[in-house]
């Protein structure tokens, strides 16, 4: 199979009909063979028997419903699971991204032997301030961060080699960060492309403003998992070290003013407790993160999502 097309989506039966439309009026005229997996993530409205009937009328559509709503990560995951093609490309329902770059993209990461190439909504029709300037912002600390120069890395629109979404989990709100985890994984060739971006026509944005808030959270555990989850004393053991150092002569400083120097009233300035809590309750809290982001990776269950039904998988 020449490429996967994989949808997540929630609450958007407004646009699956005309999406899936443009989607295989695209491949068609490309003569590429395909399969479009339409991961319904727990939508309340209408998009599950939207889907029944586009699969009644086109077999190289399928499906996964999901018991509740999991997320946009969640429902990639699946999506990555079940896909077959030879290229995988992801893309959102909301029909802001446009099928006709298909093409182009499969061709990227076949000829440029790209591992990822990501979309590059360059011109965005978003609203400016809640979308656009806090994008940017977060753009710039996770190249910062993962070393990957992307200009764009929480766009709905990629292109993927087999291998990599085999390769890969995505999970929490990892999916703004996937080309990092692809990039844990060993998958370094990664190209942009800038693609047509459009105004959601149907349907309301899934996303309010807690995206900010789990979208910096997760940067942060990617960060940590990837760079220390196999090793973490070379990250606590040595801040530990240095830590528990600083105390030691700090208190070595005080021992040595007390009974040679006669100083009094060393531990009685406010900003000395005040610096020792915030230092405890900083390590308590960021150990504690990240031993629950170990133990979360380890579990089981944590990939398991609930699946009513699926159609031709
Ligand atoms: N989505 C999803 N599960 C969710 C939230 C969103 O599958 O819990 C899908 C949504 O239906 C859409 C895509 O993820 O296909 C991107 O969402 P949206 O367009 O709302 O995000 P935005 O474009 O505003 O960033
Ligand atoms: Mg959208």
């Amino acid at each position: 199979m020449d490429v996967s097309i994989v949808i997540p989506l929630f609450n958007e039966d407004e646009s699956l009909t005309e999406l899936s439309a443009w989607i295989e009026r695209v491949v068609n005229a490309h003569q590429l063979s395909y399969e479009i997996i339409m991961i319904d993530d727990g939508s309340t409205d209408n998009s599950w028997e939207v889907i029944e009937k586009l699969r009644a009328n086109n077999s190289n559509i399928k499906g996964i419903k999901f018991q509740r709503n999991y997320g946009k990560s969640a429902a990639l995951n699946e999506g990555f699971k079940a896909a077959q093609g030879q290229v995988i490309i992801t893309m959102d329902a909301d029909m802001q991204d446009s099928p006709d770059e298909i093409p182009e993209l499969r061709k990227m990461i076949l000829e440029g032997n790209y591992d990822i190439v990501s979309g590059w909504k360059k011109k965005r029709y978003d609203n400016a301030f809640t979308k656009n300037l806090p994008s940017k912002l977060f753009n710039a600390a996770a190249r910062k961060m993962s070393g990957i120069k992307l200009n764009d890395f929480n766009c709905g629109l990629k292109a993927y080699k087999y291998k990599v979404v085999k390769s890969i989990e995505v999970y929490g709100e990892m999916h703004r960060y996937v080309p990092v985890l692809a990039k844990w994984a060993g998958f370094r060739k990664v190209g942009e492309k800038v693609v047509e971006h459009r105004a959601r026509k149907y349907g309301v944005t899934k996303f309010g403003w807690d995206r900010f808030i789990n979208g910096f959270l997760d940067l942060m555990s990617i960060f940590f998992v990837g760079k220390f989850g196999k090793r973490p004393m070379h990250f606590f053991g040595l801040w530990g070290t240095v830590s528990f150092m600083f105390g030691l002569l700090v208190f070595i400083y005080l021992t040595i003013s007390k009974f040679f120097f006669d100083v009094t009233g060393m531990t009685q300035r406010p900003l000395f407790f005040f610096a020792i809590l915030a230092m405890i309750i900083g390590t308590q809290l960021f150990l504690s993160g990240f031993i629950g982001e170990l133990i979360a990776r380890n579990s089981p269950e944590r990939n398991h999502y609930l699946i009513e039904q699926k159609l031709g998988l």
